[in-house]
């Protein structure tokens, strides 16, 4: 059961997450009321939001007006009255609990009954918050991620005394955001997330500070080994070394001795020009750049070679070793932790399947190891970790480990880790490249999870596919480029069949394409059959800037669909062109506005299942091979179809249905 709807927001706040939080809310039609302590600050906050809202609107990401959007926000520096009438009260207030709990305090006495009062703190205790009011069942965690606006999770979080209703609201009310929520079902301190994340800094700067790694192997380990988006190091600059330094020490961690001295020399990261890497000539170098003279400033400068011989089962084992003291605790699923870490930290894939393919006997031989070697607490095995060692369930070689993995080598399609798809009663078969901490990126995995779903699927039950990507910024936007630099030659023009399995896939399969859809995403596309697209949509093939040609077919088939003069502008500029001249050379069938776009795509899907599958699948032989034969063989080949087509139930059902003037029902015989 949940309570009444949620119609008005109030957003404590107007910073860096109140400003992005109010936006979002009211971009999803709800009345807020944003306040500040201070009107310019209140201010401050509305031009943020307002900005913001004319980018989007640029990039056609809006359903509406900007003005119809702010106006439903209200501001005020009046705590009673932003409050009194509010369904929800979101709180985004400095991270200091003392002044939570006077917020929380207030909202206790100004609040209407039943509210749901929310705290977006990252690394405060709900419970603590929620003991300042006298209904501690309606006090919930909300951590969005910085910037609201961009990010797709949201942190559920129970205190508690935290009541299912509450938070079963609050998270519908993130879903009504068009954003993702994970339960966080017991206030640890780091949720879910932030857990996960602490070792991957934390390990490293022991090792650095032993002085059994340096800086730069770790940070081009993790990126160019293990494929996270940034390294350890370079993400602690970036967020400020201080952040994660005060959460260890309020939370009665060690503190890795580098880490210590950093912010003993206020050298805090990229806020301070130095953290451990120097920034310091940044801001001019940058200047002299314009005026063409040579850059000064490092910046992050490791080079994907750099990580030889660093130690990145020692950084992930304990990763995974927090992962499972959360779902052993039954703080999260393993879905649940997985989500977390890919939308939050845009981590390659979940650290649960990852710990699957490790291996999860490796990884506890590992913690073991080290903890007898060094003596260290932190690395003690997780007791459920042990116990899934101990039943047998080692990882996905087993079949089984934190996830299950039963539809392994079955009859049909199973559970995919980067794609959902969905099946319909009427033959509609969804696809959905689900890596949208990517912008939907074409790894091999990804590449053998399609190819695997087309080829395993029984095509009978199939009439047509669509392809489309997650998130709301890219279709897909390029191969996944990570491992590149190490891949030799002779691998990698073992080119995946996914490509082809697409194009030879016996129905229509229509790419849906809202965003970007670059290089390997723009060869998956040219390898549907039918493209449509939103207006604000782009189409490109950047390889070149890499010093690479297209390697899934992009080639070809951009030359055979747009000409040779079309082709070789993509192909040898790397220019990305928008989705109307798309339109114009012929690369998609439809551009249209986003309003227009679930619609349009209906409309073609609609023809398609209706269609006579028979016949849909001799048309796409005939067109995609006839394009590469001869005029005469071109002709043979549609004639033999003529011929055969000429013999199916499908045919007598549909010159039937004409005399009758009715609408055919075909059933692919
Ligand atoms: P911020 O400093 O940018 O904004 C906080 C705002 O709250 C300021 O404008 C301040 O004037 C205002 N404020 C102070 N007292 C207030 C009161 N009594 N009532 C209403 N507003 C008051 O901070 P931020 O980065 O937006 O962080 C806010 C909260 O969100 C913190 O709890 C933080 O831990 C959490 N958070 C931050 C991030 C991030 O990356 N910045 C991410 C997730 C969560």
């Amino acid at each position: 059961m949940t309570r009444p709807d949620i119609r008005r927001v109030a957003v404590l706040g107007a910073g860096n997450m109140g400003h992005g939080i109010t936006e979002v809310a009211a971009m999803a039609g709800y009345d807020v009321t944003m306040r500040d302590i201070e009107e310019d600050l209140v201010e401050d906050g509305y031009d943020d939001i307002e900005w913001s809202l004319e980018k989007l609107a640029e990039k056609d990401r809006l359903d509406e007006s900007v003005e119809e959007i702010l106006g439903r926000i209200d501001t005020t520096t009046d705590l009673e009255s932003a409050v009194s009438d509010a369904d929800l009260v979101v709180e985004a207030a400095p991270e200091r609990m003392d002044l939570k709990k006077d917020i929380f305090g207030d909202l206790d006495e100004f609040a209407p009954d039943g509210a749901i009062l929310a705290s977006n703190t990252s690394s405060l205790s709900i419970t603590e918050m929620a003991s300042a009011t006298s209904r501690p069942e309606d006090v919930v965690g909300m951590h969005f991620f910085n910037p609201p606006v961009k990010m797709d999770l949201v942190e559920v979080i129970y205190g508690e005394e935290t009541a299912d209703e509450t938070a079963e609201t609050a998270y519908e009310f993130v879903e009504s955001l068009g954003k993702t929520p994970i339960y966080v079902r017991k206030d640890v301190n780091g949720f879910v997330v932030n857990t996960v994340l602490g070792p991957f800094t934390d390990e490293s700067a022991w090792m650095v500070s032993n002085g059994e790694a340096t800086v730069r192997e770790a940070d081009a380990a993790m990126v160019h080994q293990r494929g996270y988006p940034m390294g350890p190091f370079e993400l602690a600059d970036l967020t400020g070394i201080d952040v994660g330094y005060h959460v260890r020490k309020e939370a009665g961690r060690p503190v890795p001795p580098i880490t210590e001295e950093k912010v003993e020399n206020d050298e805090l990261g990229r806020k301070t020009g130095k953290g451990f890497y120097d920034y310091e000539d940044r801001e001019t170098s940058e200047t002299s750049q314009a005026d063409g003279e040579a850059v000064d400033g490092d910046g992050v400068d490791y080079e994907p070679g750099d990580g030889e011989g660093f130690d990145t089962l020692r950084v992930e084992a304990r990763m995974v070793n927090e992962a499972a003291r959360l779902v052993g605790d039954d703080v999260a699923t393993p879905e649940e932790v997985d989500t977390g870490v890919k939308l939050g930290l845009g981590f390659p894939e979940g650290i649960c399947r990852r710990a699957d393919k490790i291996g999860l006997d490796t990884v506890l031989d590992k913690l073991r190891t080290l903890r007898e070697e060094t003596g260290e607490d932190r690395f003690e095995p997780d007791d459920y970790l042990v116990e899934l060692v101990e039943s047998g369930r080692t990882g996905e070689d087993a079949g089984a480990g934190f996830h299950e993995y039963g539809g392994a080598g079955g009859s049909g399609p199973g559970d995919y880790r980067l794609l959902n798809y969905e099946l319909s009663d009427d033959g509609l078969l969804e696809v959905e490249l689900d890596r949208p901490e990517r912008m939907n990126a074409l790894s091999t995995d990804l590449l053998d999870e399609i190819d695997d779903l087309l080829s395993s699927v029984d095509v009978e039950d199939v009439r047509c596919v669509t392809f489309e990507g997650t998130g709301d910024r890219a279709f897909s936007a390029g191969a996944d480029i990570g491992g590149f630099a190490d891949v030799e030659p002779t691998d990698a023009m073992d080119v995946t069949p996914a490509f082809e399995t697409v194009n030879d896939f016996e129905r229509p399969v229509i790419a849906k394409v809202d965003g970007y859809c670059l290089g390997a995403g723009l060869e998956l596309a040219l390898a549907c059959d039918l493209r449509i697209a939103t207006e604000g949509s782009e189409f490109g093939s950047p390889e070149i800037g890499l010093g690479l040609i297209p390697g899934g077919g992009g080639t070809q088939r951009l030359l055979r669909l747009l000409g040779e003069t079309r082709a070789k502008e993509l192909v040898f500029r790397g220019n990305r062109i928008d989705a109307e001249r798309a339109e114009e050379w012929g690369l998609i069938n439809r551009a249209v506005p986003e309003s227009e776009f679930e619609d349009t795509v209906s409309e073609f899907v609609d023809d398609v299942l209706e269609g006579p599958p028979i016949g849909l699948k001799v048309a796409k032989k005939v067109l995609n091979e006839g394009a590469d034969a001869s005029l005469d063989a071109a002709l043979a080949l549609e004639s033999q179809g003529f011929g055969l087509l000429m013999s199916t139930d499908d045919v007598r059902e549909g010159t039937a249905a004409f005399r009758d003037d009715r609408e055919p029902e075909f059933r692919g015989e």
